[in-house]
């Protein structure tokens, strides 16, 4: 049974039961998709209806960050731990590689995702990298066929929320692969584009604070945690 955070359901797992629920997915037959929703996601899904099905439909839930574990807490109902999303598919890529399963990387800037390729295919001896593409593509059909052609069991899907939700719900079995991942900005993290909050960050729950300060612009984005906790609070009331 999934835990409910304001309407979207989440899988009690430790970080540990969910790669390897990841892995387990990524070698059985059909498609199965992966999303990783922090508050701002759930807030989405609050206002966006297709979004929010799209998000409970996945096969796996797993809590983003601190503030949905944080919710879940408040409502009584708690999470056993935060299992973020690039964590999630470091230990699904450690899998894949000792199977020697392949990946697809699709999303971000145009020659980002080329670039977790080469850093990924160092750091995972034996992953196989099917393939990449840029997230600023017009033809669903087209990407979802090249997917497809190169024979990828899983495929990272980096498009921003929800738009990747609503791609791997939309185009996931068009793919052929047995497992996609929603992972937003996580290539460039791959790729080094980008870094990610330091260890002391993370463990504090303070890692939005520090992607704060290093990307200001996302203040607009980031107002929606306190919503969120607003509406938890609210919930928490009405219960
Ligand atoms: N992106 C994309 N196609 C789009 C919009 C966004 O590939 O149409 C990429 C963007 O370049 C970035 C990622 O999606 O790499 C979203 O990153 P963000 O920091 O918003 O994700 P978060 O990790 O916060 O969910």
């Amino acid at each position: 049974m999934r835990i409910d955070v304001l309407g979207v359901g989440f899988d009690n797992l430790t970080m540990a039961e969910a790669v390897a629920e990841g892995i387990r997915l990524a070698g059985s037959e059909g498609t199965s998709y992966v999303v990783t929703p922090n508050p701002e996601i759930v807030e989405v899904c609050r206002e966006n209806l297709a979004a929010k099905i799209a998000v409970n439909e996945a096969d796996l839930v797993l809590p983003d960050g601190i503030g949905i574990i944080k919710g879940a807490a408040m409502l009584g109902t708690p999470l056993k731990e935060k299992t973020p999303g690039i964590e999630f598919a470091a230990g699904v890529m450690a899998g894949m590689a000792k199977a020697g399963m392949s990946l697809y990387l699709l999303g971000a800037k145009p020659g980002v995702a080329e670039m977790a390729a080469q850093k990924l295919a160092a750091r995972y001896p034996g992953l196989v990298i099917a393939g990449t593409h840029d997230g600023y593509f017009k033809e669903d059909g087209i990407v979802a066929e090249e997917i497809r052609c190169s024979g990828a069991d899983v495929v990272f899907v980096c498009l921003g929320a929800p738009k990747q939700e609503l791609w791997m719900k939309k185009f996931g079995p068009a793919t052929g692969a047995h497992l996609l991942c929603g992972l937003g900005g996580s290539l460039d993290v791959f790729a080094g584009v980008v870094e990610r909050a330091p260890k002391f960050w993370s463990d504090h729950g303070l890692e939005w604070f520090y992607r704060l300060c290093k990307e200001p612009r996302r203040i607009g984005r980031m107002m929606k945690l306190p919503l969120f906790l607003a509406h938890v609070k609210q919930e928490k009331r009405k219960k």
